[in-house]
Formats: C-alpha cells, structure tokens, sequence
C-alpha cells in the first residue's frame, strides 16, 4: 500500500496536479488495474474510503491523466467510456455479454496499402466476442429446441 501511494505522489507531481486523498485513492485504485474500469466503477470502489467524493472529481482526474498520456481512454465499450493504467500499446478483446475487457499484448503486422499520405504513429484493434463463463451460459440456459 504504501510503495501504491508513492507511486500515486510521483504521478501528481509528475503532473503538476494537487496532491488530494480522493485523487491518491483514484491514482492508487488504478495503478496495476488491467479491469478496464469506468469512471462509474472506480468511483463506486473509491467512494467506499471517501463516500463524499463526487462522480465529477473521478471524471476531472481521469481527463488529466489521459491529456497527459497517462491513461488510455477506450471506446471499446460502446455504453461507456473505459480506462486502461496500461499506456504501452496493446489491442483489446471484450466479451459482448458480461462486457469484461481483456488485454492482448500480440503485435500485429499491419499495414496500410495506401495511407493517404498520413504518417501512421499507431493502430488499436478491438475484438469481440463470449468469455468462456458468457459461452457456457449461453448454450446452458439455451431453451431446449424441440
Ligand atoms: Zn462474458
Ligand atoms: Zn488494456
């Protein structure tokens, strides 16, 4: 807990934001995160330690991470916007059913044929698809065909 919140000091200073429990707990809650949370999980898990804390500092502090490249903001979600600690670049699988993302590190050789002209600096694939728990479900709970 304690190596946590230094790192969670370093951040803010790194940053030049204000040093606060609320944005330590958010920066602590994340760091090691690979859950892909929302701004609505984390300040459900965060509020627990600070229950006056409001949906709004969550939002304000995750903006100023991911402005400053500490935060990837993902649209894989489309019911809302998720965040990933992980800013090395990776692709992302979610399952359409329990909506868990999970990391994929494999590096894909991709290539554009005609890039317009543009200077490719990156790329993000999102798969979809059943986790294995959602597949089992769904041929489980499947009504029998007759
Ligand atoms: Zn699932
Ligand atoms: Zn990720």
């Amino acid at each position: 807990m304690r190596e946590k919140n230094t790192k969670a000091q370093d951040i803010c200073k790194e940053l030049g934001l204000k040093l606060t429990p609320q944005r330590m707990a958010i920066l602590g809650y994340l760091d090691g995160n690979t859950a892909h949370p929302s701004a609505e999980d984390i300040h459900a898990a965060v509020s627990r330690r600070f229950p006056g804390m409001s949906l709004a500092t969550v939002y304000n502090t995750l903006a100023s991470l991911r402005d400053r490249g500490k935060l990837l903001e993902l649209t894989i979600d489309p019911s809302k916007k998720r965040y990933d600690p992980d800013t090395r670049p990776h692709h992302h699988l979610i399952c359409l059913d329990c909506k868990r993302v999970s990391d994929i590190d494999h590096v894909f050789d991709l290539e554009v044929p005609d890039p317009f002209g543009y200077e490719i600096t990156g790329n993000h694939i999102e798969f979809y698809g059943y986790c294995p728990e959602c597949k089992g479900k769904k041929t489980t709970s499947a009504p029998a065909r007759r």
